[in-house]
């Protein structure tokens, strides 16, 4: 059974104490969920200082990025996925599409990103989804393929076991159109179609697949509802901690 897993982006938006007092709010709110996962991704600055007030909570901490090099090197402006982890990060997007878009992110980069994180001990995100023209043009599945066959290239099974897909059809981000929740079911199921080709049906079924796309409070139970979808990565509707808790507090 998949725990179900519930991720706040706050992209690049926030000053630190702001920061500081939604993640305090929060982990008042959810103080007594356990249906969930749930982590939060503030950016980089505020990484420890908002993790130190999580500490013992059920709030996870993460990354909104990493390094593609492991080695602490002359590389000005990076971070490297081992300095998430001594900061107390537990897990990192990675391949998120404005990162695709925005600082042209290649399926290579990538990879060295996901492998550099899971050699660091960290859990990774692993963004994919079609653009409108794309899925415009019936190439989604395409899409899709190519990135999860060069973001995975080289994982093993046990690598696998600490990665969550998220599909984040990029006309959907920040747009406030939702795929509707057969849309997103049946790309979830072709993405844990292709684990299972890949990496073996037991992984597969393992794996958790987010959706993300303008996720609110009032589709989030829609979508959850579908087999095959494990979850939400959630930008805009998780910067206020009450409406990313009405979120977390889907029901089925
Ligand atoms: C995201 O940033 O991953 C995202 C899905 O954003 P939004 O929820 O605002 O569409």
């Amino acid at each position: 059974m998949r725990k179900p897993f519930i991720v706040g982006n706050w992209k690049m938006h926030k000053f630190l104490s702001d920061a500081v007092e939604t993640a305090v709010r929060l982990r008042k709110l959810c103080s007594g969920v356990t249906h969930c996962d749930i982590a939060i991704a503030p950016v980089f600055v505020h990484l420890k200082v908002v993790g130190d007030r999580l500490e013992g909570s059920n709030i996870f901490l993460a990354a909104q990025n990493c390094s593609t090099e492991m080695k602490h090197a002359a590389h000005t402006g990076e971070v490297a996925a081992s300095m998430l982890k001594d900061v107390g990060v537990s897990y990192v997007i990675i391949g998120h599409s404005e990162r695709r878009q925005y600082y042209a992110e290649t399926d290579e980069m990538i990879n060295k990103k996901v492998k550099a994180a899971l050699y660091s001990g960290l859990n990774v995100i692993l963004c994919v989804g079609e653009t409108l023209s794309e899925r415009d043009d019936g190439q989604l599945f395409d899409v899709v393929r190519r990135q999860l066959k060069h973001g995975l290239e080289g994982l093993s099974r046990n690598d696998i076991a600490k990665v969550s897909i998220a599909y984040e059809p990029v006309w959907a981000i920040g747009t406030g159109r939702t795929a509707t929740p057969e849309q997103a079911q049946q790309m979830h199921e072709f993405i844990r179609g292709y684990l299972g080709e890949t990496h073996g049906e037991d992984v597969a079924e393992r794996v958790r697949i987010l959706y993300g796309g303008s996720v609110k409070p009032e589709n989030v139970s829609g979508l959850l509802s579908q087999r095959d979808i494990d979850g939400a990565l959630v930008g805009g509707a998780s910067l206020d901690a009450d409406t990313f808790f009405g979120i977390i507090s889907y029901e089925i």
